[in-house]
């Protein structure tokens, strides 16, 4: 255990907590722990929108309305008001009205989407942790577990090939249940054939993927690349804290951040 992890487990003031069995199965949160997604979407932004700006428009200023209206229409989808088809029909049309409405919707989308593409690739070091863990432990369960629009998050874990590395996904969309819901772990758990006492969950998430893990029963490793701060009111916090993938893996098997 780590002076970092010490001082996360410190300030989210843990205790009580059972006693953790020899992990069985890892679960990873995809976006910002698998792949760079700030980044992703910044760069595929710039090439679909960057040519169609009005004059004054900036990409920014038009990332900015997009990530705005993204979280509104996000709600929306997740409380069940606009299906898959809706939510990203209507941020295609908030993306072209942010860039000053002098392009077509299909054809933003046709060049985002064709960027998405180019864009989205894993952190160099998941293939190397995900064969770690199979070094480490070679009857080790493996699942995803995202929150994400169905089809969508789907395409992007086949475009980066984790459907070959990862047999269990759990996508929020798919299951109509999203992190830091307890029923989205348990389902993952069932789909895997373990305890919540067998698992620990790997992310990026203070509260989706650490504190909702830990609420569901489950060990979490918190995936902290940053090196930022534990967020003051986010509890339980993480029984690790690892600054790359491998160290996550090594510290959810029990082998030492
Ligand atoms: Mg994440």
């Amino acid at each position: 255990m780590s002076r970092t992890s010490e001082a996360a487990r410190g300030s989210a003031g843990g205790g009580g907590e059972p006693a953790r069995l020899t992990p069985r199965a890892l679960l990873f949160d995809f976006d910002n722990t698998l792949h760079d997604q700030g980044a992703a979407y910044r760069q595929t932004l710039a090439a679909a929108v960057g040519p169609h700006c009005a004059p004054g428009i900036t990409v920014e200023d038009v990332a900015a309305r997009c990530h705005a209206s993204w979280a509104e229409l996000w709600a929306a989808y997740v409380a069940g008001r606009l299906d898959e088809d809706g939510l990203y029909a209507a941020w295609f049309e908030s993306m072209r009205a942010a860039t000053g409405g002098r392009a077509r919707t299909a054809d933003l989308r046709r060049a985002y989407e064709a960027a998405e593409d180019a864009t989205l690739q894993l952190y160099p070091d998941v293939l190397p942790a995900l064969a770690a863990a199979r070094a480490l432990r070679p009857d080790i369960r493996l699942a995803v577990v995202t929150n994400g629009a169905a089809r969508k998050q789907r395409a992007r874990l086949e475009g980066v090939g984790l459907v070959r590395q990862i047999p269990v996904l759990v996508i929020s969309g798919a299951v109509g249940i999203a992190k830091p819901e307890p029923g989205i772990f348990a389902r993952a758990l069932a789909d895997l054939g373990v305890a919540a006492g067998q698992a620990v969950m790997v992310g990026d998430s203070p509260e989706a993927d650490v504190a909702g893990a830990k609420r569901a029963g489950l060990g979490a490793v918190w995936l902290n690349r940053a090196g930022m701060a534990w967020p003051e009111g986010v509890a339980p916090g993480p029984d690790a804290v690892a600054a790359d993938l491998q160290a996550a893996v090594r510290a959810a098997l029990g082998s030492g951040a």
